[in-house]
């Protein structure tokens, strides 16, 4: 089974974790840019961040021969904290990168009038970088935030084809299938989607434009429920095929649109990263 992770944190994961998801078949992934956790007070801390996602983790996910790419945004949380509000101005030089294939986790997380106007900014530049964008749904009141997210899409300008919303459940997932929109769900340990209802949902919508992804992050979860979810369609009589499609065909297809997903050589793992040896046993 080959796996690539449409939206995974792996700042937040041990190198163990690379190993493990190796080992289970993910040789791709995609990190959106998202909150830390502590609040950060100044755009420095994005940049050396944004650099993070595009050599570091990169860097370590190669020892383990998978191919890491990341989106890169202004979160929705941050989006609320006038310090941060300049990590905007930084975003057109970081969409230029290689290794950026979205704009993205952008969205809303409380649905304030600052978000309304940060969400809107970054689907523009999502337009004007030609990359697709991936849209975080809240957590509270998911289906008003849902409606509410795609209005903003649909605003924008931005061909639905080039969206991903993610997080999405039962309640959900016809509102944004019919958008055009792509599907995405987070598979966690005991809350939100498992893997038992994430197969429900694809026997019931079938598998286009369908995204499935661990998002583990700081909090509880596991970044091996996207190979669960794969063995979980196996064991209700979805073909090899059919997994195949939502755990790599998929996500390859929607990040492809970048024009900068890297998946030639997946089998060298020969990564070299300037000034590191921690990984190499060094000190
Ligand atoms: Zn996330």
């Amino acid at each position: 089974m080959r796996i690539f992770d449409p939206h995974i944190h792996m700042t937040s994961r041990t190198t163990d974790d690379y190993e493990r998801m190796a080992a289970a078949g993910v040789r791709a992934l995609v990190e959106p840019a998202f909150w830390l956790g502590q609040p950060r007070t100044s755009p420095d801390t994005f940049a050396d961040y944004f650099d993070s996602l595009l050599g570091w983790e990169p860097f370590r996910a190669g020892q383990f021969g998978i191919r890491h790419h990341a989106t890169i945004a202004l979160n929705p949380k941050e989006a609320n904290d006038p310090r941060c509000r300049p990590v905007l101005d930084l975003l057109p030089r970081y969409l230029e990168k290689d290794g950026v294939v979205a704009v993205g986790e952008i969205g809303y997380d409380s649905m304030t009038p600052e978000e309304d106007e940060v969400f809107a900014a970054q689907l523009a530049l999502a337009v004007a970088h030609e990359l697709p964008a991936l849209v975080h749904t809240p957590h509270r009141d998911k289906a008003r935030g849902t409606e509410r997210t795609l209005a903003v899409v649909a605003e924008s300008g931005i061909d639905p084809g080039r969206v991903a919303v993610d997080h999405l459940n039962e309640v959900t997932v016809e509102l944004v299938r019919d958008s055009g929109c792509w599907l995405g769900f987070s598979i966690y340990p005991d809350t939100k989607m498992s893997p038992d209802r994430m197969v429900e949902l694809l026997r019931r919508y079938g598998t286009e434009r369908m995204l499935v992804n661990s998002a583990a992050d700081w909090g509880r979860s596991d970044p091996l429920l996207t190979r669960a979810t794969g063995e979980a369609m196996l064991l209700a009589g979805f073909t090899a095929d059919d997994v195949d499609r939502v755990l790599w065909r998929n996500p390859v297809e929607f990040y492809g649109q970048s024009g900068r997903l890297d998946l030639a050589d997946l089998d060298d793992a020969d990564a070299t990263f300037e000034g590191n040896s921690i990984l190499r046993g060094g000190n």
